[in-house]
């Protein structure tokens, strides 16, 4: 495969950002190569500027459930662009989204944009904070949140500890705000609820899919639920992937289960750069100006944004979408592990809705420390050949795949049979 533009143009961008990108993961550090540069995505395509051409299951990270320039998505943020992009006011399109979302979904009574997915975390926190009075946050062990200072943090050595800062320049007294525990136990959750009597809020991916894919059960999910209201700490499920992803609803209709908050980005802005936190009038009512929470953005509800979120919403909203983009994935996701299944590989492929990961294990893995660090030299060979083989994967094997609307059942067809002739080079 030809990468030769793509290495120079990543010559020129190391002597101007920091490691030539601006998000660390798509510098290709787990895997073979100079990241390639892309300049142009058209349904479930990509390609790069040496001309070499993809089928993309990294859907730019998760946001693009309807694949590559999506002509409604177009058209509408065309028709908004022409009345300019930015006013620093309210406008008609936030109430447009804001009727679209709460009143098609069940759990939220209030919502605030913001421009991110980490902007939604940050500020969710802070209204937990705000509203309960108390300061300390659990989270889980393989969920991600985003760079938000107080998240950005592994457990310390032994269960149930107080976070460590996985990232320089995080204060320490802000690191001990936290506490990491691994997913899949309720009991560890309980006995920190217990001990610690300043807990404002529990955090969690309720579809854990920023390190592998952490799949937890209902009853675990439903115990978390508990937990929250008998010690009365909010219950924050992190939609950012999972939301309008499994369904439009996200985890917390497809579990059926009403967190106190949720956060929102990647699919909320169609492809722009938006997030939404929401929940119930009474905690949302502590937001300012109508409460003492403080949270602003310049470019909050950006016009530009919001349209083509709308223009995707929309599509969502519509009887069947995610039926059929569902029963797509189950049947290649099969496929795949049917292969698996009969040549005996220590390999599936997990999934739920439209996201899947190559899990190289026989079984299933619920917790971070239940993935085996050494197999991802498998993924980083698979990545290599289907590079070559024209199918593009976000390059590291902790990351999902995604599948979109504008996947082909060809297309999906193809792939199985390119990925399975891989899988055979790979794992034997
Ligand atoms: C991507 C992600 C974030 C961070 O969102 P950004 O838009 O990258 O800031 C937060 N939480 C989860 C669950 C995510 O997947």
């Amino acid at each position: 495969m030809n990468r030769k533009k793509s290495e120079k143009y990543y010559e020129e961008a190391k002597k101007m950002f920091p490691g030539g990108v601006h998000s660390p993961v798509r510098a290709f550090k787990s895997v073979e190569g100079a990241p390639l540069f892309m300049c142009k995505g058209d349904k479930a395509y990509i390609q790069d500027v040496d001309g070499n051409r993809f089928l993309d299951f990294c859907c730019s990270w998760g946001p693009l459930i309807l694949g590559h320039n999506n002509p409604k998505v177009r058209k509408t943020i065309s028709k908004a662009l022409a009345n300019g992009t930015s006013f620093g006011t309210p406008s008609p399109l936030g109430n447009e989204i804001g009727k679209l979302i709460l009143d098609n979904h069940r759990y939220l009574d209030m919502i605030r944009f913001v421009s991110s997915g980490t902007e939604a975390v940050m500020s969710a926190i802070r209204l937990a904070r705000g509203y309960t009075g108390k300061n300390k946050i659990i989270k889980f062990d393989g969920c991600y949140h985003g760079h938000v200072d107080s998240l950005l943090v592994k457990a310390g050595s032994g269960l149930a500890t107080f976070g460590v800062s996985t990232s320089a320049g995080i204060p320490d007294t802000l690191a001990k705000q936290t506490i990491v525990l691994p997913l899949n136990d309720l009991d560890l959750v309980e006995k920190s609820l217990k001990k610690h009597k300043d807990i404002a809020a529990i955090i969690i991916e309720p579809v854990p899919a920023n390190n592998g894919l952490l799949l937890q059960s209902k009853s675990y999910l439903k115990g978390l639920r508990s937990l929250c209201t008998k010690y009365k700490v909010l219950l924050i499920f992190d939609e950012v992937i999972s939301g309008f992803r499994v369904g439009f609803e996200g985890a917390a209709g497809y579990y059926k289960i009403k967190p106190d908050l949720i956060t929102f980005g990647k699919i909320i802005g169609g492809g722009m750069p938006v997030g939404a936190f929401g929940g119930s009038k009474k905690i949302m009512k502590h937001v300012a100006p109508l409460g003492n929470v403080y949270q602003a953005g310049t470019l909050s509800a950006n016009p530009i944004a919001l349209s083509a979120g709308i223009a995707a919403l929309k599509i969502l909203i519509q009887k069947d979408f995610y039926n059929k983009l569902n029963q797509k994935t189950e049947k290649f996701v099969n496929h795949l592990n049917e292969h698996c299944t009969k040549k005996r590989y220590e390999l599936h492929v997990q999934s739920i809705g439209s996201i899947f990961w190559f899990c190289f294990s026989k079984k299933k893995i619920k917790t971070a420390d239940g993935i085996d660090p050494k197999k991802m030299s498998y993924f980083k060979k698979m990545h290599k050949l289907l590079l070559q083989k024209g199918i593009y994967l976000g390059p590291s094997g902790y990351e999902v795949g995604f599948v979109s609307e504008a996947h082909k059942p060809s297309d999906l067809k193809q792939a199985t049979q390119t990925i399975c002739k891989v899988i055979d080079k790979v794992m034997v």
